[in-house]
């Protein structure tokens, strides 16, 4: 194969580079990082992203960042993916529980099949691939934004827990709390009940019904991220927000790897086990 003069000189610059070829973490084939995501860049351009340095280019084009298209607030997608950000009719009608939420796309395609891998099939190299992602996002949002003093992540009902051995979100949030130099507290948010109500109901409803989580000692004053691995109603995580809110904290930001999409195969008809 004929190598562009791009990819020659990449080539020739690896061993000086210190980089060694890697295997994605998604087709697990061999490829090497660009120059750019080495860190060969002058200071004006961006941070080397984590897609870049974990994933081979056919893969980090299957795995898109959403960065238009979505209710600023709770991250509903628009039907167009270039559309401006926008808020959503129930945003427009009643601003969710947390102050900012982050995710990185739509579940669809092969971020719904590694996330399923991870949840289901317990594939911590998954998991760990799309934490890495999920921290990306949070990276850049708090390079501009007030950090927050814990992460917590969506619990699972003890029954789930035995049942699945080990909570996605807190191994996503981990490699977040990894990237971010952040404590992971998991004892700060337990789940009482085991389900949360789901789509049929609107976001008022919602707020009456019984709270299915209950936070830990410590909260009061301090500003905390939760992360979840995929956000489907928001139902989960505005139950989960609320509680933390109610325990005295000032903030919550909520981050999920991916939302879901009225406008994909797999959007909010399709059923979603916690
Ligand atoms: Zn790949
Ligand atoms: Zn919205």
């Amino acid at each position: 194969m004929e190598l562009s003069p791009a990819a020659r000189l990449r080539r020739f610059l690896v061993p000086f580079l210190g980089l060694d070829e890697r295997r994605c973490a998604l087709c697990r084939a061999p490829f090497v990082p660009s120059v750019s995501a080495a860190g060969m860049t002058d200071a004006r351009e961006e941070e080397p992203g984590a897609a870049e340095l974990l994933l081979c280019s056919a893969c980090r084009s299957r795995l898109p960042r959403r960065r238009a298209g979505f209710c600023p607030h709770c991250g509903e997608p628009a039907a167009l993916d270039d559309a401006p950000l926008t808020p959503c009719a129930s945003c427009l009608q009643s601003l969710p529980p947390w102050e900012n939420f982050l995710f990185h796309g739509i579940y669809e395609g092969d971020l719904r099949e590694s996330l399923l891998r991870g949840k289901f099939g317990g594939s911590l190299p998954a998991l760990d691939m799309l934490g890495r992602l999920l921290a990306e996002v949070c990276a850049e949002h708090y390079a501009f934004a007030p950090k927050p003093q814990f992460i917590v992540p969506v619990p699972l009902h003890a029954s789930r827990l035995r049942e699945r051995g080990f909570n996605q979100s807190l191994e996503l949030a981990r490699v977040v709390g990894r990237t971010l130099d952040l404590p992971v507290r998991h004892d700060l948010l337990i789940r009482v009940r085991p389900s949360v109500p789901q789509a049929s109901l609107s976001r008022e409803q919602r707020k009456k019904l019984v709270q299915p989580f209950a936070a830990g000692e410590g909260l009061h004053g301090r500003r905390v991220l939760l992360v979840d691995d995929v956000c489907t109603t928001g139902a989960t995580l505005s139950c989960a927000a609320r509680c933390l809110l109610e325990a005295g904290v000032v903030q919550v930001d909520a981050a999920a790897v991916a939302r879901t999409s009225l406008h994909s195969a797999h959007g909010v008809g399709a059923p979603r086990r916690e």
